[in-house]
């Protein structure tokens, strides 16, 4: 995977140094480029993060230093044994700091990111370095490492031999929801590969049920630099109130390493992307920009909310000139509507409302209200972030393509094709998707009725199918409206399984 990604730098390399040179670090490598490691105290460790307001790299900017004390909040310092020995008010519900646990975050279930597949495979001591540091810092040495991809797996468990430390390899599922943290605990503690549907903070309540200290790669990688650096040489790069530098995945096979406060622009050109008509910006649950707006971006935080982004993973994916803006989007947000879990009515019949509104919209005959509505009716009310990304996603498309949308409204079309710019999975094989034989079908109206969130009747009463895979969720469903179909009408294409087979 590493190999067909290119890794440049803006301004310097911190995460990246030695790319150059090497194209995976082992443990000789990455001692030549980093020195050794240095493990402040939990004091410490916290104040350096706090100085220079050190955010997980995941998408959601969680402040770091506040995730490792709600942690040691849970467990009995590692220097207090006696508070262990002799528990006082609230100290009698804390865990042993040996109990508590390191996970490195490695899931990258957005396809337009590639950056923490990249540290895995090629730098993955620094990786570890940082979920060492942590541990250090909180007295234990449960450290577990989580990743999707093969490469990243086989480098990391190589460096971890290399080590000799007593670190575990968990792997994902490769699937949009499952980076989530509550369903990377669920993933570790072997459950099903999902959100959770309540929220369960996992410093609390993490891997088998101990307090659990979470975070994505890349931000174990930043604070192994910090450490290294020291907060005043860490904050020389980048923004005085967002120090340092961030990884970004531009078009989902370049990596950019980046200082904070780096104009979107400047990115782009250094990427040798040409005029867009649109750049989205935070991924799939991200935001659209427009021309005016991608050119007024600056990459951190408050200077991608002043033009209405986000800097979320890093990702940023630009559209090009030649696709069609609608239906790059309704395609995304089809694939989004079946990577839902299905754990509640914004992901089981909001999603797909998404999708048949914007497909309305693309044929000209739906409209923008029409869209807006279905994506603002779960807002809010998910189960996880699954629906609200969604909708942030969708909606700021509707304010980044107005004119691309009146030519639907108007036409029909655009007239551009939709080369599917955006990335999406390979597929596996397993997917499937509903549809009806019309010479067999009699409009009896069953398998709505079975299946309302795929299947819906038009006005004359006879199905007419969302055009997505079919949700791992609703497999079941599925089935049994195939099975019960009274003209044998309805089946599915594609190879889902435990798929009725029907012939005609
Ligand atoms: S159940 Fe079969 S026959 Fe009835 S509407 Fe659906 S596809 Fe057509």
């Amino acid at each position: 995977m590493s190999s067909t990604v290119t890794v440049t730098n803006i301004g310097g390399p911190r995460l990246t140094l030695g790319f150059d040179r090497f194209e995976r670090l082992d443990l000789d490598r990455h001692l030549a480029v980093h020195g050794k490691l240095y493990m402040p105290a939990l004091d410490d460790l916290v104040k350096m993060c706090e100085q220079v307001d050190m955010r997980g790299r995941g998408g959601a900017g969680f402040p770091f230093a506040r995730k490792v004390m709600a942690v040691a909040a849970q467990i009995t310092p590692p220097d207090d044994e006696v508070a262990e020995l002799l528990p006082g008010e609230g100290a009698d519900r804390r865990r042993p700091h040996e109990d508590a646990v390191i996970v490195v975050n490695g899931a990258e279930g957005e396809p337009g990111s590639s950056k923490d597949k990249v540290l895995l495979s090629r730098a993955p001591h620094l990786v570890l370095d940082g979920a060492v540091i942590a541990a250090s810092a909180l007295g234990t040495q449960r450290i577990i490492v989580a990743v999707e991809d093969d490469e990243a797996a086989r480098s990391v468990r190589a460096a971890i031999a290399e080590r000799h430390m007593p670190a575990r390899v968990v792997r994902l599922a490769e699937r949009f929801i499952s980076g989530e943290s509550g369903a990377v605990v669920r993933a570790v503690n072997g459950e099903t590969p999902i959100p959770p549907g309540v929220k369960v903070r996992a410093s609390e309540f993490g891997v088998d049920g101990c307090p659990t200290l979470l975070s994505n790669t890349e931000t174990f990688a930043q604070l192994a630099v910090l450490t290294s650096l020291g907060p005043d040489l860490y904050a020389s790069a980048g923004l005085e109130e967002e120090p340092g530098t961030t990884l970004l995945t531009v078009g989902g096979t370049h990596v950019v390493e980046a200082p904070y406060g780096t104009p979107l622009q400047e990115v782009l050109d250094h990427c040798d992307v040409p005029p867009n008509l649109g750049v989205l910006v935070g991924g799939y649950h991200g935001g659209w920009l427009d021309p005016n707006g991608a050119a007024l971006a600056v990459l951190s935080r408050s200077g991608m909310r002043a033009v209405g982004g986000t800097v979320g993973a890093g990702i940023i994916l630009p559209l090009g000139q030649g696709s069609c803006p609608l239906g790059e989007v309704t395609r995304i947000a089809s694939y989004l509507a079946a990577q839902s879990a299905g754990q509640c009515g914004p992901c089981r019949l909001g999603l797909p409302d998404v999708v048949r509104a914007l497909t309305a919209l693309s044929d000209g005959s739906g409209s923008v209200e029409d869209v807006r509505r279905a994506a603002g009716i779960g807002r809010g009310r998910g189960a996880c972030s699954h629906p609200d990304g969604t909708a942030r996603f969708v909606l700021s498309a509707v304010d980044a393509f107005g004119a691309d949308i009146e030519m639907h409204r108007y036409g029909g079309s655009c007239g551009l094709p939709v080369f599917g710019v955006l990335p999406l999975p390979i597929p596996t094989g397993a997917e499937g998707r509903v549809a009806i034989d019309w010479s067999r079908c009699d409009g009896h109206g069953l398998c709505a009725y079975l299946v309302p969130e795929l299947i819906q009747l038009d006005r004359y009463g006879f199905p007419v199918v969302l055009g997505t895979d079919v949700p791992s969720w609703l497999e079941r469903d599925v089935q049994r409206a195939v099975a019960m179909c009274p003209a044998l009408a309805l089946r599915v294409t594609g190879s889902m399984p435990g798929a009725p087979v029907r012939r005609s």
